[in-house]
């Protein structure tokens, strides 16, 4: 079965076909040190975990490369405004790098909290400052960088492509259209390169170079350690959708000057995660956390059931309300296989059941191979629970199915140990007189029956899928 991706730079869902068929090259853009990650920036890696799982199941070894950008980003896309890491270690009373390794951290605690695999490759900036060089050398070499006023830019009038992923026209483009404009600029396009001299001298990081001593623009960083960890080629590019009119046109027109063809065959975007209010955004301030949802009660798998909901390509706003509903699902969920590994302990799957859990692992796998359809994945798993005639051992294997690509950390759940409750003659009796009243809806019935099994020592619990759990109280 192949798989199906939307592409941005041809506007269609393309099949996935990798240059090399036993491994898939991905580069993912990484997050920015300077504070915390914001749950909407997390959204963005869930997705791309769930990417790179989902390559694995359909039988493909991934190597995914992300960068830490710990120099460099400054306030806007562009290369106009205040550089962020100084701005928090102003703020935080830290030197730049504390506080690089500090936010670092924090965000693998965060995604590992998520269940996101460690990507195989995790390059620094500031660790690969020489490569940068290197590469900005050689679009010198190649006439695609000119000098002003101290700075190294790329002349983007140079690369007919420019604009080529957004669809956006290089002459369209106009000077500091949010921001103040850069008069070193031979066109509004141009991006720097390398940073000799800045509105803010006292820049902390700085190393020498060809043209004196500064720092990296931000967008080489990128281009520079995909091409050193994954070659001349890339299967995969992603990140989040803002990326598109800026940074990733940035990389592409650096990389394929510098290499002289294309450089990625598929890039994927991430839509955002936005406040009923509008856009949560790190420079905007006021973003939730994963600690901050913790501290709302959450735990980090309800945060991820909830971004699951919502296709990868669709906005996604968050409120508490859908949280609570997340919330809900994902434990009933976790519930529901506490019971199956309870219940299926010992027990193997007929030869019936093997080829109905065949049958249903695929049709989990199509989902996700048809462009990550996670809403569409999620209500298969739901008819699997809910569904009577289905064993338990069934779906606690199919449930290890979907976590392999999902990772909900259903495998860690520990089984239900359940007491035996010997059902006497009148406990029976009891409880068809309580499914009937809850099938006709006579809730007060229903509650009656629950006080009358509540003074025999008996609770009942109501699952899912319309079973129930008898309990010694
Ligand atoms: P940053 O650390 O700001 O460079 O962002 C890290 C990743 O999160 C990038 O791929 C961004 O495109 C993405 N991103 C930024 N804001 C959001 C948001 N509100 N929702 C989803 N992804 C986002
Ligand atoms: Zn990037």
């Amino acid at each position: 079965m192949s798989v199906f991706l939307y592409n941005t730079k041809t506007r269609h869902k393309d099949e996935f076909k990798p240059l090399d068929t036993k491994q898939v090259t991905m580069y993912c853009c990484g997050p920015t040190v300077y504070n915390y990650a914001h749950i909407g920036n997390l959204r963005t890696y869930i997705y791309e975990d769930l990417l790179a799982n989902t390559l694995r199941l359909a039988g493909y070894k991934v190597k995914h490369v992300m960068n830490i950008t710990d120099v460099g980003h400054l306030t806007s896309d562009g290369d106009e405004g205040e550089d962020k890491m100084k701005i928090a270690a102003e703020r935080e009373q830290k030197s730049v790098l504390e506080i690089a390794r500090m936010y670092e951290d924090a965000f693998f605690r965060h995604t590992q909290a998520l269940g996101l695999k460690r990507p195989t490759i995790v390059c620094r900036a500031t660790e690969h400052i020489q490569d940068m060089i290197d590469f900005i050398k050689a679009l010198e070499e190649k006439g695609f960088a000119y000098i002003s006023n101290g700075n190294v830019y790329f002349d983007t009038a140079k690369f007919p492509h420019y604009g080529c992923l957004s669809g956006q026209k290089r002459e369209d483009l106009k000077h500091g259209a949010r921001t103040e404009q850069d008069l070193n600029k031979k066109n509004a396009s141009d991006f720097v390169l390398w940073f000799t001299s800045s509105k803010f001298e006292n820049q902390i990081l700085q190393w020498e170079s060809p043209w004196g001593r500064g720092y990296p623009g931000w967008h080489i960083e990128c281009s520079a350690m995909a091409t050193k960890y994954l070659g001349e080629c890339i299967d995969i590019h992603c990140g989040g959708i803002d990326h598109i009119p800026v940074h990733h046109e940035n990389e592409i027109a650096q990389s394929e000057a510098r290499l002289g063809h294309e450089w990625v065959n598929y890039w994927v975007h991430m839509e955002f995660l936005n406040n009923k209010s509008g856009k949560m955004s790190k420079s905007k301030g006021g973003f939730l956390t994963l600690d901050s949802l913790v501290e709302k009660g959450y735990q980090p798998m309800h945060y991820k059931y909830f971004c699951l909901t919502s296709h990868y390509r669709s906005t996604a706003i968050f409120s508490e309300e859908a949280m609570d509903a997340a919330k809900n699902a994902y434990e009933n969920l976790a519930e529901a296989m506490s019971i199956y590994k309870a219940a299926a302990k010992n027990q193997n799957l007929t030869e019936t059941e093997e080829k109905t859990l065949q049958a249903l692992n695929e049709e989990f796998n199509n989902y996700l191979f048809d462009d990550l359809k996670t809403p569409m994945a999620l209500s298969l798993i739901w008819s699997v629970v809910k569904d009577n005639q289905k064993s338990a051992i069934l779906k606690r294997e199919f449930l290890y199915h979907i976590d392999k690509a999902l990772n909900l950390s259903l495998k860690d759940v520990a089984p239900k140990e359940v007491e035996r409750i010997a059902i006497t003659p009148q406990i029976e009796a009891l409880l068809q007189v309580r499914a009937e009243a809850r099938a006709a809806k006579d809730w007060a019935k229903s509650d009656e029956i629950r006080d009358q099994l509540a003074a025999l020592g008996i609770g009942v619990k109501d699952l899912p899928n319309k079973e129930i759990e008898l309990i010694k109280l």
